[in-house]
C-alpha cells in the first residue's frame, strides 16, 4: 500500500512502498483511512523542521488529521465496529509509571514528553491506505458528517480550550443569565486572532457556545473569509484597516482571546487590551526569531488588577474529541455552508508536493486516500 512519508536523513519527501498492517491484538481495529487534512504542521515536518521516524526506521509516514471507516476488528473489540466511521486520536500515552496523565489516559497533558504523536513523532500517521490501531484511540463520527469531519482533529485545539475556560473561569461569576422563553443573549466578548482553520474553527465554537465573537485578520474586510466569517453571525475585523486599539475598542471588555496566528508580537500587543478577569489563550507555535519588545509592566499590572489568565493548550484526549464531533454537527445545522467552505480542496495522494512543500492556497486542503 501507499503512504506519504519523509525521510528526514535524506532529506526526502515523497510516496513510498509499505505492507498493509494487520490486526495481531484482540483491542485492535484496522481502518481504510478515507480523507487526511494538511496543516502547517505537515509542512514544517515536510521542510525537516521536525518530524521523528518511529524507533528503527529511517522514516515518518505523516498525516494526523483524518477521517477512516473501520473494515475490520479484533475478538475483544466493543466500542466501534466494521462500517464506522472514526477519528482517530493523534498522541499516545508515555510508558512511565509516575506520569500521572498518561496513566489517566490524559496523555494530551503528558508530563514527561516522551508520548508518541501519530503522523509526528516516533509513530506513523494516517496519510496511507489502511492503519492499525486500538480501539481506544477510535472515535465513532455520526454518517451525515462524513464529508466534513476531517476537521474535527483541527478543531478539538478550539474545544479543549474551552473546556478550560469553562473550568478557570468557574472561580469567579461567569455564567451568561438565561431567560426562559427568550434567546440566549451575549453576555461575553471573544476575539479570534488568525483566519487558518484553527482560527476559524475556533471562532465557529465560541460563536457555537454563545460568545460574541471577533476575529481579528490580516485579509481585507471584502475578501472572501471575512464574508466567511460573517456568514456564521461573528465579526470580522481587517488588520489591514483597524489598529490593534481600534479593535480594542470597538468590541469592549475583552473576555477572551483566542490565538489561532503562531505570532508572538501581535499576540502580546493584543494581551494589553485583555478585559476585566479577562482570559487569553494560546495555541500557536511560534518558530524561534530575534527578542522583541513588550510591554510588560502594563501587562503584568493588568494581570494583577484584572485577575486575568494566561494558558497555553496543546493536543486532546478524548472527551474533547467527542465535544468536537457534537459541536461539528451543531455547526452543520446552523452553518452548512461556512463548515464545507473551510475544506477548500480534495487532492489525490500524488498531488502532496504542491500541498506540502508550495504555496498552496485555501483553507483547509485534504488528501483523499480512498
Ligand atoms: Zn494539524
Ligand atoms: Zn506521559
Amino acid at each position: 500500500m501507499k503512504a506519504i512519508a519523509v525521510t528526514p536523513a535524506r532529506r526526502e519527501v515523497g510516496i513510498i512502498q509499505q505492507e498493509e498492517p494487520k490486526i495481531s491484538k484482540p483491542t485492535e481495529v484496522k481502518l481504510r483511512v478515507l480523507e487526511a487534512g494538511v496543516c502547517g504542521t505537515d509542512k514544517e515536518i515536510a521542510a525537516f523542521e521536525y518530524g521523528t521516524p518511529p524507533g528503527g526506521s529511517d522514516r515518518l509516514v505523516i498525516g494526523h488529521e483524518s477521517l477512516g471507516e473501520i473494515i475490520e476488528v479484533g475478538p475483544a473489540v466493543s466500542r466501534v465496529k466494521a462500517g464506522d466511521l472514526v477519528v482517530p486520536m493523534v498522541r499516545r500515552p508515555c510508558p512511565y509509571d509516575d506520569c500521572l496523565a498518561c496513566r489517566s489516559d490524559r496523555q494530551d497533558f503528558c508530563f514527561t514528553g516522551e508520548f508518541k504523536e501519530r503522523g509526528i513523532k516516533e509513530a506513523d500517521g494516517f496519510m496511507t491506505e489502511f492503519v492499525v490501531d486500538d480501539e481506544k484511540y477510535m472515535n465513532w463520527v455520526p454518517r451525515e458528517l462524513h464529508d466534513v469531519a476531517v476537521l474535527v482533529e483541527p478543531l478539538t485545539i478550539a474545544e479543549k480550550a474551552l473546556s478550560q475556560v469553562w473550568q478557570v473561569q468557574q472561580r469567579l461569576p461567569w455564567s451568561c443569565p438565561v431567560t426562559p422563553g427568550k434567546e440566549r443573549a451575549f453576555c461575553h466578548k471573544a476575539v479570534v486572532l488568525g483566519a487558518g482553520p484553527v482560527g476559524l474553527l475556533g471562532a465557529m465554537a465560541l460563536a457555537a457556545n454563545g460568545f460574541e465573537t471577533f476575529v481579528y485578520s490580516r485579509e481585507p474586510a471584502e475578501s472572501p473569509k471575512a464574508a466567511l466569517v460573517r456568514s456564521f453571525e461573528a465579526t470580522y475585523v481587517s488588520a489591514e484597516t483597524s489598529s490593534i486599539q481600534d479593535l480594542a475598542e470597538k468590541v469592549g471588555n475583552i473576555d477572551l482571546v483566542y490565538e489561532a496566528v503562531g505570532a508572538s508580537q501581535v499576540a502580546f500587543e493584543v494581551m494589553k487590551f485583555l478585559g476585566n478577569n479577562g482570559i487569553f489563550i494560546f495555541t500557536g507555535v511560534p518558530g524561534r526569531k530575534a527578542p522583541i519588545e513588550v510591554d510588560t509592566d502594563l501587562i503584568m499590572r493588568n494581570l494583577v488588577l484584572k485577575n486575568q489568565v494566561v494558558f497555553g493548550t496543546v493536543n486532546a484526549g478524548r472527551e474533547t474529541f467527542e465535544v468536537s464531533i457534537r459541536d461539528l454537527g451543531v455547526f452543520m445545522q446552523r452553518w452548512p455552508n461556512a463548515v464545507r467552505a473551510l475544506i477548500t480542496g480534495r487532492y489525490p495522494m500524488e498531488a502532496h508536493r504542491d500541498l506540502l512543500l508550495g504555496r498552496s492556497g485555501g483553507i483547509k486542503n485534504v488528501i483523499q486516500l480512498h
